[in-house]
């Protein structure tokens, strides 16, 4: 992939989500070249799920305005390693993971911004918090420590199909969910990729994360 097909992916996204839609590029296992590519085309949301890879990449980066979202499962041992870099964390799914990340917060002296990742695909092995899960962590966060930890709001991905009926049901379930528990301070509901981010645009999407589409298959 080209630098110039590069800008031409990002612009044409961009020119197709409103304002307060932001665009995360995902940019896992590319390589520098690519993400500079991006980042020249005036990209500042970059993308990744390894936290090896991402820290790398910061490193690498570090002289540019780059917001660093980390995007997938998170194991809690590595949370130590990906904090100092995050921008934001989009897959929070365990009361256990979100204390790590107080915990490394606090001492680190930063507040990390975080989603909460939502169950929302028919699949058994994709993360996240049930609804009832969802309810019973908001009533126990009251009483954990949270003073370096922000919610910004949800997260949440869709079966992988074609069947666009069902990935606008479970998008809309998700923003639904959003709508319901926003505590007021929400301003994240972060949904969408390659092949389904305009159906999550329809359902009410405020951050798409989208890899493929902008850097070319993996
Ligand atoms: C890889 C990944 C994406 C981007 O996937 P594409 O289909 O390449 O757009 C988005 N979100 C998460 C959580 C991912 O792991």
């Amino acid at each position: 992939m080209e630098s110039a097909t590069i800008a031409a992916n990002l612009q044409a996204i961009q020119s197709e989500l409103p304002n307060h839609v932001t665009l995360v590029a995902v940019s896992k296992t590319k390589p520098f070249e690519l993400l500079q590519a991006a980042l020249n085309a005036g990209q500042v949301d970059l993308g990744e799920n390894r936290v090896q890879e991402l820290v790398s990449k910061a490193e690498h980066f570090d002289d540019q305005t780059v917001r660093w979202h980390h995007i997938g499962h998170l194991q809690t041992n590595k949370v130590k390693m990906v904090v100092p870099h995050a921008h934001l964390i989009h897959a929070v799914d365990s009361p256990r993971l979100f204390k790590e990340i107080q915990n490394h917060s606090a001492s680190s002296n930063r507040i990390s911004q975080v989603l909460l990742q939502m169950h929302i695909a028919s699949e058994e092995q994709k993360f996240g918090f049930t609804m009832d899960e969802l309810h019973a962590f908001l009533e126990e966060i009251h009483r954990i420590p949270s003073t370096h930890v922000r919610i910004n709001g949800l997260m949440g991905m869709a079966t992988f199909t074609n069947d666009e009926k069902q990935i606008g049901r479970e998008f809309k379930a998700l923003r639904n969910t959003f709508d319901e528990l926003n505590p007021g301070h929400w301003d994240t509901c972060s949904m969408g990729m390659s092949g389904d981010w305009r159906i999550a645009l329809n359902e009410g999407s405020t951050m798409v994360r989208i890899g493929s589409a902008i850097f070319g298959s993996r």
